[in-house]
Formats: structure tokens, C-alpha cells, sequence
């Protein structure tokens, strides 16, 4: 991600503040603005990084900004997940001067920023730049062209095979409203009726007054409704706020980020066909405070992932019965490990346990930890194994536990339906010495006396590939992993009983894994310690040739 921050700067910044440019005078603002929708996900990563990275290169600030304007989709639960992903207490107790405190888009409408916006569209009034429509919204849209697949609930037989059904389609006649002319006396007295609530509903429209013939669709007299809303809003538990298009509906917040003086507004590409409007805006009125600048970068796609909330949403409430690239899947990993390598401690789990008695280890042994009976992985044994397998599988067959014996199998135990359920074997007494003639493959394995149960979740990539394009009548949801979470009854050594919460390891030959939070257990005590032992795997190792 640091290229990220090098490649959205872009230059621009840097010359901006050279030259004395168009932020000169202010310190660098940037802003992150996550709906509380949904968890962060890894797309978000690019975008804290770039806002919160651009903010420490230059000395400035990012604004946390939970766009928190629609209650309906909204949850507390997100609000707190999101500043505990950011790690905005330790940010602040550590004395990082560019991480801002919070600011939620529905308090500030709400409060500071409703007046400041309804001095605006007065200006605009004023000034001939923004007229009361009377048509409903429906004709508005209608009249606005784009053609007819760009308007919603159009039946496919009445699509037009000329029609592009984007924001620069020019195959339908624009028409201006009839009320395009109202005085600015008219316009200044509906408005004042429609904010005193004179009006129904949706009766009369604010619209900016632009240019009806303007390519982009978004520039064709767009409509920037106030009006009233009641609204619960799950930040600050206020239950009535006023909204208004200026700041919300999809579109970037011109308004609210020139209030709060942010200089550079970085968002993703599919907000490019905004930006003219965006500068329409701010550049059509005296009366804004300062001047920021948009600016787009590609949203960061991941092979096998989906990093969009409307997405990801969309699977969880389903409940599973300009030069985009998509990341390989194998790169994260591998920046995973990268990551995880240094700071987790080694540790040994038998994912999926099979019983191991050496038959002949009487003595009480003097290394702790090791006794008779041991678990090793079944995948460490075959019954009919291939050519070329170096673990169990014959009788006579030798593997060396990891620390510790060579073992050689003597006997297979079934049960009545014919299940591999113990395997005996017999130690030829080399303890931490491989024997001379010949080179056993190396095991990790668990001790049966003392280890711990533990739940074990191999979380893999949630999608198998997709293709693209899409085969007719599939849906990309059908291309979900069955083994995206897979679940372990996992033996695990005595000393990861002591782990806390996120505490990271490294299984011997498994993987990644971070200690985790059970959901149907109760939760941590006050040390810290796990009511019950759950793994998550973060990553595996990488794939080795290792048979
Ligand atoms: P949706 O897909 O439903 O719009 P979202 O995943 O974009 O949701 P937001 O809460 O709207 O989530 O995103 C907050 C910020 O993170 C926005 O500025 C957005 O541009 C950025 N962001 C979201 N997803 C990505 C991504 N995949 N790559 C880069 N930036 C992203
Ligand atoms: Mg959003
Ligand atoms: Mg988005």
C-alpha cells in the first residue's frame, strides 16, 4: 500500500503545495468516510492508507467520517468495530497528530452543517443557479434523457439497442422543465414553503441549474432535494435529522468536506463522473469556507474476495443456502506470512487427530511432554498409500516425530466400520539423532496425557474463481468455496492453554493461525484467557512438495 500513497499523491499534492496552489495556506485534510454498514473489509485497507498515509507524509490530518445517513442499514455494532479496526484510542494515545477525532455526516447535518447548507442552495437561488421544479420526480428523470435503459423498472423488450444506459448516453431528447424559469423571487418563496412544510411530500423539487445538453447526465439540472426526514440516527441517538442530497445519496459530500476544510477528497473511480459536478458546486458559489479537490483511485480487487459491502451484505442476508485489476489471491498470502513470520510463536496442533501408542516406551521418560500414547495428523497416514509416500502406510513404515523418536508401524487399530482409529508402533530408540542409513520424513504431533482440545477453523478464500464473463443463468454467488470455513476438533500442546486473544502462532507445518473468540462462549475473563481454545487460520504455509 505504500506504492498506493505514492501513486494517489500523483504529484499533485506536491505541486499544490509548491506552487502555492489551490490548497496553499492550509494543511493537507484527507478524510476516510465508511458507512457504518459493515465491517471494514480489505478493500478499505487501500483507502485508510492512502487518506491516513497522504495526512502523516504531509504534516496534515484524515478525518474518520462515518457517513451514517442511512438508518436503515446501520448498526451501532459497526460504528465501534470500525474505530477498533482502525485503532483509533492507541492512534491517539500515541500521539499520532493526523489522525482526527470522529465526525458522524448525520450529527453534523443535523446540527452545525443544516444551516450552512441552507445557506447555500439561498445562494444559489439567488444567484439564477438553482430553480424549484414542480414536475414529480419520475418526468424530472425522464426529462433529464440518458435514455430509456437508464431509467429504473424499464421492461427489456422497450430497451433501445442505441442506448448506452450510462451517464453520457446521448440517445434520448433532453427536456427542460417548465418551471426552469421561475424568478428567483418564486423559486426563494417555494423554497421557504417547502422547508416550513407547506408542501407535500415530493411535490416540488431544488434543482441546480446547470445545463440541460451537458454530455454528462449528472450535470443535467441535477435535483439536490432538503427536505425533512425522520431519521434514526445510530451514532449519536438523535432520532430527527434533516438530510439532504447535498451530502448524501452516493454522490461525494462537496459541501460537507469544504466545511470541514478537507483539501484533497479521495475516493474511488466510480465516482470520476461526479467530479464535474462536484466542482460545479463548489465553484458556483462565494460562500463555501475552502476549496478541496477530488480525486479518484482504483478500488482494490482480490481474486477469490469481495471488497464491497453491498456484496458482502448481500451473502449475509442471503444466507448461503478505469484500469481495475484484480490481485492474486497467492500475493496476499504471501504478504500475510510476511507479516505473521517474525511475530508468532511456534506451537504444534494436530489438526485432525489419529492415536498413536508406542508399544514398546515403558519407562517414565525424563523429557517432558512425551509419553506412550501421542496424536499425529491423519493426513500423516494412508492406508493404501501412493508410490512416492514418505509418512505411515505400510506396516514397517517410519516417520520421526519433530523433538523427538523415530517410529515405526506395527499395527493398524479399525473400528467395527472399518475406521482408522489408533496406530501402533514401535520406537527404535533415536531420540534427537536421525538414524545414519536412511532419512524418515518429519512429523509434528501432539503428547495424548497433556494436551488441549482446541476449535480449529481453516478460513479460505470465499470464492472459487469466477469466470468472467459470467456463463448465461449462473450467478456469481453459486462460485462460493464449500471449504471457505472448514472446521477442526484440533489437539493442541499444553502451553497454548495460556494464549490470549490474537495472540499469533505458528502451527508446525499448518500455518498461520491467531487465537480467537469462540461466538457461543462465554466471553474472555478479565486476564484475557479464552473460555474455550479456538484458532483461526490467518494462512496456510505455502504449498510444499511434501509427501
Ligand atoms: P459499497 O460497496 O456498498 O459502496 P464500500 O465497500 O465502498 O461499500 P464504504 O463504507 O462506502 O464501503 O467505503 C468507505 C471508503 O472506503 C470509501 O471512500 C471507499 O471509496 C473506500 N473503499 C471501499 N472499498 C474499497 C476498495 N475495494 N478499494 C479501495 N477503497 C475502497
Ligand atoms: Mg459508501
Ligand atoms: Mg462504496
Amino acid at each position: 500500500c505504500g506504492e498506493s500513497v505514492k501513486e494517489a499523491s500523483d504529484g499533485r499534492i506536491d505541486t499544490d503545495l509548491a506552487k502555492g496552489g489551490r490548497c496553499h495556506g492550509q494543511k493537507v485534510l484527507t478524510r476516510f468516510p465508511p458507512e457504518p454498514n459493515g465491517y471494514l473489509h480489505i478493500g478499505h485497507a487501500k483507502s485508510i492508507t492512502i487518506n491516513f498515509g497522504l495526512a502523516q507524509k504531509y504534516g496534515g490530518g484524515c478525518n474518520l467520517r462515518f457517513d451514517d445517513t442511512n438508518p436503515d442499514t446501520e448498526e451501532t455494532e459497526y460504528v465501534e468495530s470500525i474505530q477498533e479496526g482502525l485503532d483509533m484510542e492507541k492512534c491517539k494515545a500515541g500521539g499520532k497528530p493526523w489522525v482526527g477525532e470522529p465526525v458522524y455526516a448525520s450529527a453534523q447535518l443535523r446540527c452545525d452543517y443544516f444551516q450552512k447548507m441552507y445557506d447555500f442552495a439561498i445562494d444559489l437561488i439567488k444567484h439564477g443557479k438553482a430553480y424549484v421544479d414542480s414536475q414529480t420526480p419520475e418526468e424530472v428523470q425522464k426529462n433529464r434523457g440518458g435514455g430509456p435503459n437508464n431509467l429504473p423498472g424499464v421492461p427489456s423488450s422497450e430497451k433501445l439497442s442505441q442506448c448506452e444506459g450510462n451517464v453520457f448516453c446521448t440517445c434520448c431528447t433532453k427536456v427542460d422543465s417548465p418551471f426552469r424559469n421561475r424568478s428567483v423571487e418564486e423559486n426563494l418563496r417555494l423554497f421557504e414553503e417547502m422547508q416550513a412544510g407547506k408542501h407535500a411530500e415530493g411535490s416540488l423539487l431544488l434543482r441546480a441549474k446547470i445545463d440541460m445538453n451537458h454530455p454528462n447526465m449528472n450535470m443535467r439540472d441535477p435535483p439536490m432535494p432538503l427536505e425533512l426526514q425522520k431519521l434514526t440516527n445510530v451514532c449519536t441517538g438523535f432520532d430527527l435529522v434533516i438530510t439532504t442530497e447535498l451530502a448524501t445519496a452516493g454522490r461525494p459530500p462537496e459541501l460537507q468536506d469544504a466545511i470541514e476544510g478537507v483539501t484533497h477528497s479521495i475516493c474511488t473511480l466510480e465516482f470520476e463522473n461526479h467530479r464535474a459536478l462536484y466542482d460545479w458546486f463548489l465553484d458556483n458559489t462565494s460562500i463555501v469556507p475552502s476549496r478541496p479537490y477530488q480525486k479518484e483511485f482504483a478500488r482494490l480487487e482480490v481474486q477469490g474476495a469481495f471488497t464491497s459491502k453491498r456484496k458482502l451484505l448481500r451473502l449475509v442476508r442471503v444466507g448461503v443456502s478505469d484500469r481495475n485489476s484484480v490481485t492474486p489471491w497467492d500475493l496476499v498470502e504471501e504478504c500475510w506470512r510476511e507479516d505473521l513470520e517474525p511475530i508468532s510463536k511456534r506451537r504444534l496442533a494436530v489438526l485432525d487427530p489419529l492415536a498413536v501408542e508406542i508399544v514398546d516406551y515403558e519407562k517414565e521418560e525424563e523429557i517432558a511432554g512425551f509419553s506412550r500414547n501421542v496424536f499425529i495428523d491423519r493426513s500423516d497416514y494412508q492406508e493404501n498409500p501412493p508410490e512416492g509416500y514418505f509418512r505411515l502406510g505400510r506396516i514397517g513404515s517410519e516417520v520421526k516425530l519433530r523433538y523427538s523418536y523415530v517410529i515405526k508401524l506395527e499395527e493398524v487399530v479399525k473400528d467395527a466400520a472399518g475406521k482408522v482409529v489408533k496406530l501402533k508402533c514401535h520406537d527404535p530408540s533415536t531420540r534427537d539423532v536421525m538414524p545414519a542409513d536412511r532419512k524418515p520424513k518429519v512429523i509434528h504431533w501432539v503428547n495424548a496425557k497433556d494436551c488441549l482440545d482446541a476449535e480449529v477453523r481453516l478460513i479460505n478464500p470465499l470464492f472459487l474463481p469466477i469466470p468472467d464473463p459470467l456463463p448465461e443463468g449462473k450467478d456469481w454467488v453459486e462460485y462460493m468455496n464449500p471449504e471457505a470455513w472448514v472446521q477442526c476438533a484440533a489437539k493442541v500442546e499444553r502451553a497454548l492453554g495460556q494464549c490470549v486473544l490474537e495472540d499469533r502462532f505458528q502451527f508446525e507445518r499448518c500455518g498461520y493461525f491467531v487465537a480467537w473468540k469462540h461466538s457461543s462462549a462465554p466471553d474472555y475473563d478479565c486476564f484475557g484467557t479464552p473460555p474455550k481454545l479456538t484458532f483461526n487460520r490467518v494462512v496456510p504455509l505455502k504449498e510444499s512438495s511434501d509427501k
